[in-house]
């Protein structure tokens, strides 16, 4: 067959090609207005075709992990496809969305919960899962309770349960309400806060394909990514590889934050132009694109990027890793020149030591040195050569802790250093200027 030519524009995605329809300004959310748009249409139909026709139609989507890691989920469904040893398999959704900047899966739930409930169903009967358990965030309460009403009505019209939608397959959904740890959107954090224990990461492997929830295979994934099966289903894995870029294929939910006009939810082409995205969809940036300073891209465990990139880079998963950040969560968070770069980074590295396990050293003792110097950094209470051990710390935390927090914690930091170095010292030789002048150092205003 020829080459498919090369995609070289991105966007704008058609009202029709839209999955979400929270962008439609329609709020019936319930199972009459979610049928009316089309949701549990013909399920019984994909469900009979077999766990094999789904997960091809998965696998040929392209379809990538939501959650921020991007792991293909054809390949990762499949890791549910051995031999039955007796125990029962388990479909775990992360609902438990706590990323800085992310608020894409609160908007499905809130909109469109019988989109995510038809997506467990028709997910769970490709990986041969007896039961979903869908694990929401604790703060989530209006949403955890829509949630609840939908699986009540989907429970009374036979569409989950025994013999769900008719097709012969019995298949049960409950939800689980989280208690406001954000180390429980960790896969293994959150599985052993489901078991009733506290919400620490477990090692990895054993992955929980092969050991999870309640010691059985298991797959977590990510309330988007199972959102999206219903209609990769009915419409084809090959119309939802259609868009964006190879190995970066299909529509995705971008949270626009930050000095931007109009902070947004909005689902568009992946791979759409960074800039392009905002400027369509988030009123550009306050004070103009000139007045930009630096752009998260992906929620707050990326680094973030400096102006110049941003002029070009595209929004996936491989254009993002290429210029050292990542697409993460898809959640964009936009600091223009009148924020202080130092200080918000140093508010991140808050967040990061707060929401630390404790578990393993690097992370519960890194996460404390960073946070500490970076608000140093803000005041300018700093050596220059400081500059370079913080990086160096950063790297000692990278990669060496039995969870993603700690990279988590180190990458802002080393986007900071990387593209800012020069916002550091100016801020040290200022108050260097100042105390040996005798003048008192600048009141670090601190977050609370
Ligand atoms: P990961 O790369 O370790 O794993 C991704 C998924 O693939 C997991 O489900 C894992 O079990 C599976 N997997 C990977 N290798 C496997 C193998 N060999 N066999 C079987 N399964 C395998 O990433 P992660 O730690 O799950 O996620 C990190 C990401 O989470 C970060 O990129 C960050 O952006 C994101 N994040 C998201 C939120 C949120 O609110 N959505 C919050 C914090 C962090
Ligand atoms: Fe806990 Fe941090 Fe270690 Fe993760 S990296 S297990 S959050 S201490």
């Amino acid at each position: 067959a020829p080459a498919k030519p090369k995609k070289t524009k991105f966007g704008p995605l058609k009202d029709e090609d839209r999955i979400f329809t929270n962008l439609y300004g329609r709020h019936d959310w319930k199972l009459k207005g979610a049928m009316a748009r089309g949701d549990w249409y013909k399920t019984k139909e994909i469900l009979l075709k077999g766990h094999e026709w789904i997960l091809n139609e998965v696998k040929k989507s392209g379809l990538r992990g939501r959650g921020g890691a991007g792991f293909p989920s054809g390949m990762k469904w499949s890791f549910m496809n051995k031999p039955s040893d007796g125990r029962p398999k388990y479909l775990v959704v992360n609902a438990d969305e706590g990323e800085p900047g992310t608020c894409k899966d609160r908007e499905i739930m809130r909109h469109d919960p019988h989109k995510l409930l038809e997506g467990c169903l028709i997910a769970g009967k490709a990986m041969h899962a007896r039961a979903c358990y869908i694990y929401i965030r604790g703060e989530f309460y209006n949403e955890a309770s829509n949630l609840q009403v939908a699986v009540k009505e989907a429970y009374d019209a036979g569409l989950i349960g025994k013999n769900a939608c008719g097709s012969g397959y019995d298949y049960d959904i409950f939800v689980f309400r989280g208690a406001g740890a954000y180390i429980c959107g960790e896969e293994t954090a959150l599985i052993e806060s489901l078991e009733g224990k506290q919400g620490k990461p477990r090692l990895k492997p054993p992955f929980p394909a092969d050991i999870g929830l309640f010691g059985c295979p298991t797959t977590v994934a990510n309330v988007e990514t199972v959102a999206v099966a219903p209609a990769i289903c009915r419409r084809s894995g090959e119309w939802f590889a259609s868009f964006g870029r190879e190995r970066n294929s299909g529509t995705k939910l971008f949270c626009i934050s930050g000095h931007v006009n109009t902070p947004v939810t909005v689902e568009e082409e992946m791979s759409i132009p960074l800039k392009e995205l905002i400027e369509r969809h988030a009123g550009g940036v306050t004070g103009g694109w000139d007045n930009l300073l630096g752009i998260i891209p992906g929620g707050s465990s990326v680094p973030l990027l400096p102006k110049s990139t941003c002029e070009t880079v595209l929004m996936d998963f491989d254009a993002l890793s290429a210029v050292q950040s990542g697409l993460g969560t898809a959640a964009v968070i936009v600091i223009n020149k009148q924020a202080d770069i130092i200080k918000c980074i140093a508010r991140l590295l808050e967040f990061y030591q707060h929401e630390s396990c404790g578990q393993c050293t690097p992370c519960r003792e890194g996460t404390g040195w960073l946070n500490k110097i970076m608000w140093r950094f803000v005041e300018g209470n700093a050596k220059p050569e400081e500059i370079d051990m913080i990086w160096e710390l950063s790297k000692q935390i990278e990669g060496h802790t039995i969870c993603a927090l700690g990279d988590a914690a180190a990458w802002p930091v080393q986007g900071l250093v990387r593209h800012y170095r020069p916002a550091i010292e100016e801020r040290i030789r200022e108050f260097q200027e100042k105390t040996s002048a005798g003048n008192s150092p600048p009141q670090l205003k601190r977050a609370a």
